[in-house]
């Protein structure tokens, strides 16, 4: 059976692909079938794994609004066990579009595509964008957990409070086993005091929603890290841009403790 994983937080620049991207090789790397799918217009994921938009004819959202099923627009990755259900830079705006044709179930589109293929992955992680709009409500509804990056920064935890509503909701209506997988704290440095504020925040309202290294008894924490903002320039997840870097190291981490659970 798959194991469906959202990245979610409607505020922008956390982390969320960055980690989408990196929590999905890492998980390839350990030997599980993964598809990414990236919900988000801005397609980040999809440039961060080489592709550009001439590279692809379908995305996201002619499966989303048109008749397309996912397994015709999912595209092989550099990384062996790792597949793309792309989206499209020129397709800002497409959301509302969705949001008119569809009057009924529209939160349930790509549940009812993912449904199709979803049983010939191990994993499969959707990446979303930094809204609350209908592809992050899309993308909740498909999943079993949301991983919510918080950024080791000012204003870390503003608007989070709308996000676990959001999440309520959907749990009360539309997809009652979706489960907060975990808080994870991204872009932290050990040098900055805000760091170790906003993570002792985070422990002090959600320990046991953090990831936890049993084996080291710590938890796992995304460094500030120069190679995980080079790597996608390049096209690659950082397992092949630099394997041994304090960032890839810590998202291999963090697909352990996701493998272990
Ligand atoms: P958006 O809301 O626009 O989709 P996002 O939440 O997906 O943004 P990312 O794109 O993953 O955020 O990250 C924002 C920027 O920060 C990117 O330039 C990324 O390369 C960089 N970045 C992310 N995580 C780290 C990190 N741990 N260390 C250094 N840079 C990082
Ligand atoms: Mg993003």
């Amino acid at each position: 059976m798959s194991e469906i994983i959202t990245i979610a937080n409607q505020k922008g620049g956390v982390g969320k692909t960055t980690t989408a991207v990196n929590l999905a090789a890492s998980l390839a790397l350990e030997n599980k079938k993964v598809l990414l799918i990236d919900a988000d217009p801005q397609a980040n994921a999809t440039t961060s794994l080489g592709y550009s938009r001439n590279d692809y004819e379908f995305n996201i959202y002619h499966v989303m609004i048109g008749s397309k099923k996912l397994s015709e627009i999912i595209l092989k990755t550099s990384v062996e066990n790792l597949y793309l259900a792309p989206s499209n830079i020129g397709l800002v705006g497409v959301e509302k579009e969705f949001y008119s044709s569809r009057a009924k179930q529209r939160e349930l589109v790509l549940k009812e595509k993912l449904d199709s293929i979803k049983d010939e992955f191990d994993f499969v992680i959707i990446d979303s964008p930094p809204a609350l709009g209908p592809m992050t409500i899309n993308a909740l509804s498909a999943a079993n957990s949301v991983i919510i990056p918080i950024q080791c920064e000012f204003f870390a935890l503003e608007g989070l409070a709308q996000l676990l509503n959001t999440i309520r909701l959907i749990r009360k209506t539309i997809n009652p086993k979706l489960t907060i997988k975990g808080f994870l704290p991204t872009m932290y440095s050990k040098q900055n005091n805000l760091s170790k504020q906003v993570f002792a925040d985070l422990s002090h309202h959600f320990k046991n929603k953090l990831f936890k290294d049993e084996k080291n008894s710590t938890f796992i924490v995304i460094p500030r890290n120069v190679k995980l903002a080079e790597s996608p320039s390049f096209g690659k997840p950082v397992i092949l841009y630099d394997n041994k870097s304090s960032g890839s190291m810590a998202y291999q981490s963090l697909a352990k403790v996701i493998l272990e659970k």
